[in-house]
């Protein structure tokens, strides 16, 4: 009995070993490609795959039990669904794990220590953008919900591929006539733990204002998180884009606006996410990758 049965095994052991070779062959030339780039881009990041990396413990909810925690809470929640967690073995699936990039804002006691940090990381390339942009006459501020819905539009068509790649739909279907920019001024949130803000950058000149970059953040208990951020094709170079988030960084660490107490973190998309451009754009503000958990209201 024993002899025969041994016979079959060794006998299958070649077909085995031919499923696995052709197993890790396989998975080398689907996963290897990503698998190097999700190398690459942690080790630019001073860190490595396998390395802990530190935890954000979000608290989205804070029981305030305002209606905006309704929309928003489960938003966030469904946004940062696939981003990596404490425990969960994020090398065995790269096509499929994402590590949320975040700035730890309660690190910064007000802007010019964060600005200071850019400024180190991009030899002052990042602040001479924003101040060129400035110089330019562009300047940025909190404007309302579709208050500028065609240009916001237009702007999005302005380029036919952005940094994830993908052709823009706007660019290819071109202008539309049923849009309107009411410019109507923006509403304080209903709940200051709670909300969607938007931020647009203007070009400004003696007879008109145009918009040239526009940012959605969205608030969930102590967490802000980058919903869109995007710039027109024409006006990147004049550094419109950096004026923006260098004026959204301020509005954060500065304090002042009751909206932004009690913020301890932005998170801006993930880690891997994006074409070489915008993967540079996070690492230079800063932004690093971290686990995220999820913690309950504390009562
Ligand atoms: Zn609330």
């Amino acid at each position: 009995m024993g002899i025969p049965f041994l016979a079959r095994l060794t006998a299958l052991q070649p077909v085995r070993r031919a499923g696995r070779v052709v197993k890790t062959t396989w998975k080398r030339l689907f996963f290897g490609p990503l698998h190097a780039h999700r190398k690459a881009r942690f080790s630019a990041l001073g860190t490595t795959l396998t390395a802990d990396l530190p935890v954000a413990a979000l608290q989205l909810d804070s029981g305030c039990g305002c209606k905006a925690c309704r929309n928003f809470v489960p938003l966030t929640q469904a946004e940062f669904r696939s981003y990596a967690r404490p425990g969960r073995k994020r090398r065995q699936a790269p096509a499929f794990a994402e590590t949320a990039a975040i700035i730890e804002l309660s690190e910064f006691a007000g802007f010019e220590p964060w600005r200071i940090g850019v400024s180190q990381r991009t030899s002052g390339k990042y602040h001479r953008a924003a101040n060129k942009a400035r110089r330019l006459g562009y300047s940025a501020r909190v404007i309302g919900k579709d208050s500028y819905a065609r240009s916001v539009y237009r702007l999005t068509g302005s380029k036919l591929r952005r940094s994830k790649g993908l052709f823009v739909w706007a660019a290819i279907a071109g202008p539309r006539a049923d849009l309107v920019d009411t410019k109507a001024p923006p509403l304080s949130p209903g709940c200051p733990r709670h909300w969607r803000v938007c931020w647009g950058g203007f070009s400004t000149t003696e007879t008109s204002e145009t918009l040239a970059a526009f940012a959605i953040l969205i608030r969930a208990g102590d967490t802000v998180w980058v919903q869109r951020l995007i710039g027109h094709g024409a006006a990147l170079s004049d550094g419109v884009t950096k004026l923006l988030i260098f004026d959204i960084m301020q509005w954060l660490l500065d304090r002042t606006d009751p909206n932004t107490h009690g913020i301890a973190r932005l998170v801006h998309g993930s880690v891997e996410e994006g074409g070489a451009g915008l993967y540079d754009w996070k690492r230079y503000l800063g932004f690093r990758p971290m686990l995220l958990e999820f913690n309950r209201t504390a009562d």
